[in-house]
């Protein structure tokens, strides 16, 4: 259950506030005062980092009442800001793509444009998940694209921007967010705790950062979840347990890599859980384990017993799925190379280097 309370009240309300995305802060704000406005904008990036917030601060800051020509800030008093934070703004449509996939969206997008801003100077469409657009979608924005009306800017943000059309990303400005520094994750989940009186364990905030991959929307959200479980008490501990959930999601990942034989596939999970800061003796420990898990159930699932202290009962039922697909010696071979992995780990000068050559070889 996503707790979103925190995100919600401490997301952005001025450029200022915004974490890590300088420069793309900059190109925007010259771009209001000096009254460059695109038609369309792409915000690229991964989960978390600022797209759909730094979207409405744009969207804000266009129609702003308050605000004076020589000034990017929305000013946060005007009706028009006012609607935008309360998330009622009639000139602002948001559309999540990944569930407004229908024929009748589509049609109600094109109806939409036509008519012109009720009470702001622009109607502005911001598309969530946009690479998730049908392609009758895709059509019908391209057609305004084509020939924008000049009150209409849309501004689509994705986190897989090669899935979008050339057609499409030949009329958008681009803009790439960055990845949010642990440490700036840190610190706002910090002052966060300050502001709700939290109490905390700096290791537990670390860890809250580390699992959330780089997105402030999780770790907020993560946040959220552990202070109502400890009533307001964030322990390394309590961090532990309620992500124990998570990895097993991570594990399962990679382990149905394995299972399929998909070096391709498993090549990117490792490289990309190393990017994201995993430490990859924890996470190898982590697979070693679960292999373990598979390789019981495989020599008699009424060994399942054993393992019911260390998993849960959806858990056992994946696992028990999985150990259909391994067969024996293939997971003993696997189980074998991770046990050397563990203590390969210690000496490689490229961290990834021990899991590729094992993914090269026995996949
Ligand atoms: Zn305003």
């Amino acid at each position: 259950m996503p707790q979103l309370v925190f995100y919600r009240k401490y997301r952005p309300q001025s450029f200022s506030e915004v974490i890590n995305q300088k420069n793309i802060i900059k190109t925007l704000s010259n771009a209001i005062v000096g009254g460059q406005i695109s038609h369309a904008y792409l915000f690229t990036g991964l989960r978390g980092v600022g797209k759909t917030t730094v979207a409405r601060l744009l969207a804000k800051a266009l129609n702003c009442k308050g605000r004076k020509p020589n000034e990017f800030e929305p000013c946060n008093k005007c009706e028009s800001c006012e609607a935008i934070k309360n998330g009622n703004a009639l000139d602002l449509i948001e559309i999540d793509a990944a569930s407004n996939r229908g024929i009748e969206d589509v049609r109600s997008l094109r109806e939409n444009i036509k008519f012109q801003p009720i009470n702001s100077k622009y109607k502005i469409f911001i598309i969530d998940e946009a690479h998730q657009m049908t392609k009758e979608a895709f059509n019908a924005l391209l057609k305004t694209l084509e020939e924008p009306p000049s009150y209409v800017i849309f501004i689509l943000a994705t986190t897989e921007p090669d899935k979008l059309p050339p057609t499409i990303l030949s009329r958008v400005e681009r803009y790439d967010f960055k990845k949010l520094n642990l440490d700036d994750i840190i610190d706002c989940l910090k002052s966060i705790c300050k502001k709700e009186k939290i109490k905390f364990e700096d290791e537990a905030l670390r860890l809250i950062a580390l699992y959330s991959e780089g997105g402030l929307r999780d770790a907020q959200s993560l946040l959220g979840q552990i202070s109502l479980v400890t009533n307001q008490n964030i322990t390394k501990k309590a961090v532990e347990e309620l992500v124990g959930a998570i990895n097993f999601e991570k594990v399962k990942k990679f382990i149905n890599c394995l299972a399929k034989k998909d070096k391709e596939k498993a090549m990117e999970f490792i490289n990309d859980i190393y990017d994201e800061g995993y430490d990859l003796e924890v996470f190898n420990k982590e697979v070693l384990n679960y292999l373990r898990k598979i390789l019981l159930l495989k020599i008699s699932p009424s060994l399942g017993k054993v393992l019911e202290k260390e998993a849960t009962s959806e858990e056992m039922t994946i696992l028990f799925k999985q150990a259909q697909v391994f067969d024996t010696p293939y997971l003993e071979k696997l189980l074998k190379r991770f046990i050397d992995i563990q203590v390969q780990l210690r000496r490689t000068p490229i961290p990834t280097l021990p899991f590729e050559l094992c993914i090269s070889e026995e996949l």
